[in-house]
This record gives structure tokens, sequence and C-alpha cells, in this order.
């Protein structure tokens, strides 16, 4: 038997690639952070570019809340969401990222600014034009329910905000943040609002909670795509559903090793995932705070399981095979990944 050989760095980065699970706020980069707490006179743990990616570097989850809630507090303005917009749009087209459906808190900024929706999607959606116009890449916008932070009052006004929005930039109605004591069920009446007017669910599950979640995520809120779901494995009816909808799993390596949901990469369900049948894609999560990109995490794949040229593309038609852009749209997108 031959051994699998590992596709080379420069084809991955070469390579056309679509991302499904990625987090504006956690995309942002520490020099756009620096230009934010400038701009907005906010204090910042480190006042240089290398302190503060010695800040970003994982430690645990405390820490990780901590970094995210620090640059949440940075955002003040319109104009400072339409920046890590327009930065994260450059970091996707550098490395030939076409497509990005992208997880945007807004009821963070709402809390802390009191920007209303609507500006800050507008914001959101200036930058998305630019990017298609200048950069020749997409986006669309996964709105979140922080499931930790909000209360059952603002997760229907959030439900309401992507309903209202929907098409309008807006693709599907997200449930993120820390699983444990937080399960799909009880977000059932914005999602239940989501499904009878047609807009998608897109929940995270089975990262820091077992199959349960996933099962309810996919079962109660009709989630089109599970975020992370890498637990999976833990339940073999739930492998064996999972495989037979075909629902795609938004599998983000370096960040399940970051948060512990494995010890090392070596470690990682991945490779089983697809010997199993089941529907894989490869994302980043919050890149800089796990010190990856999308770049990152194929060659790291591709090196710890041998994945070759053909797997990684395989990974990527997935990806847009998955995407919620209109259907000619999509088709379109995954033309050009497979060209
Ligand atoms: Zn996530």
């Amino acid at each position: 038997m031959t051994q699998p050989k590992a596709a080379s760095d420069a084809f991955i980065k070469a390579m056309p690639k679509v991302e499904l699970h990625v987090h504006l706020e956690g995309s942002i980069r520490p020099a756009t952070l620096l230009e934010l707490a400038r701009r907005n006179k906010e204090p910042l743990p480190a006042d240089t570019i290398e302190g503060l990616e010695q800040w970003y570097t994982f430690t645990d989850f405390p820490h990780f809340a901590e970094i995210y809630q620090t640059l949440s507090r940075c955002i003040k303005t319109a104009d400072d969401i339409e920046l890590i917009a327009h930065d994260f749009l450059q970091g996707q087209a550098d490395q030939n990222v076409l497509h990005s459906e992208v997880t945007y808190t807004a009821h963070t900024i709402w809390k802390n600014t009191q920007i209303p929706f609507e500006k800050q999607l507008a914001a959101l959606n200036k930058a998305r034009a630019w990017g298609e116009k200048e950069l020749g890449v997409s986006m669309g916008l996964i709105i979140d329910i922080p499931r930790d932070w909000a209360d059952d009052k603002d997760a229907v006004m959030i439900g309401d905000w992507v309903v209202d929005h929907h098409g309008n930039g807006v693709i599907a109605l997200g449930l993120a943040g820390y699983e444990v004591g937080f399960p799909p069920e009880d977000f059932a009446v914005p999602f239940d609002r989501a499904a009878k007017n047609n807009v998608p669910a897109v929940v995270h599950a089975g990262e820091t909670m077992g199959p349960d979640s996933i099962w309810g995520a996919m079962d109660r809120l009709q989630s089109v795509r599970i975020g992370h779901g890498v637990r999976c494995v833990e339940d073999p009816k739930l492998v064996e559903t999972l495989r037979d909808r075909q629902i795609p799993l938004e599998v983000c390596p370096t960040s399940n090793v970051c948060l512990g949901v494995v010890d090392r990469l070596e470690d990682h369900p991945l490779p089983k995932l697809v010997d199993q049948g089941l529907y894989v894609t490869i994302n980043t999560d919050d890149p800089p705070m796990f010190g990856t990109t999308l770049n990152d995490e194929l060659i790291r794949v591709s090196g710890a399981f041998g994945f070759g040229e053909e797997e990684l593309q395989h990974f990527m038609s997935q990806a847009a095979r998955a995407s919620l852009l209109p259907k000619a749209d999509r088709k379109a997108l995954e033309n050009r990944i497979a060209a």
C-alpha cells in the first residue's frame, strides 16, 4: 500500500477556497485592534502588535472570553464595524477564499453601543459590496444568538432582526457561545419563527457538549449545518443519521485543540468522520486567536492525516455546495471551485 501524500503548501495557498465557519469579531487582527483602540481611546492590555499577539495566544476559555469581550468593547461606531469587515475580506482574498459565511454577534455590539441592527448591517453591507467589487470575494452573514449572553427576550429580538433582513446580506440565524447549560431546545421560539419564514438555522453544537446538543440542533432547531459537530463520534446512531441526511459539519480542527475538545491535532476525529462518510468541511472559527488561517488549517490537516490535493479540493467543493447562497450563485461558486 502506498503512503498517502500530503499536498504542498504552494498548492494549498493557490487553491480556491470557501469558508463556512468563522466569526467576524474573532477574526480581528492585532493591527486592526490597535487601530480601533486608538480611535476609541479604549485601553488594551498591550500597545504593540507583538504585545497583542502575545495576549491573543490561547490559554484557556475564560481568557478567550475576556479577549472577545475586550475586542467587542473596542468597536464603537458603524465605521469600526465596516473596518473589521473590510480587514476580514482582505484577509480572505489574500488566501484565495472566494466566499465566506461569517458569524457576527450584532447583539454584543448593540448591548455595548446601542447601534441599531439596521445601522450595523448597513456598515457590513458596505464592506460586502466593496469586497465583491474590488476583491472578487463574497460573504454572507450569519447573525447569531450568543446562547450564554442573550436572555429570552433578546433571543427573540435577534431572531426578528434576522427574519426582517434575510436576503439583504443576512443568510441565516445562528446559535453560538458556550453550550454547557444552554441546550438548543431553549431557543425554539426564535428558531421556529425563522423556520416559518424560510430562514435557515446554523447552530454550534457538539463542541463543548456531546451528542444531545447535536440532536437538539438538528431535530428541534432544524439546523441545516452543524457548527463543529465533532463530538457526534460518541453516538453511533447519530453518526449514522448525520451520514444518511448528509448534514454538513463545520469542522474547525485547531480551535478544537485550543479549546480542549481533543488534546492534540493527531487525536482529532477528522479522518474518522471522513472515513464514515460524513459531510465534512474545514474552517478556522477565530483565526488570529487560535494562531491559524484557513491555509494553515489545510496545511496542518494535510500534514497530520496525509490528505492529498484531491481530498482537500473535495473539502472545498463540499463547502461550496453547503453554502447558503441563492441557487444560481451557489452553482457559479461550485464551478469556480471545481475549475
Ligand atoms: Zn464558532
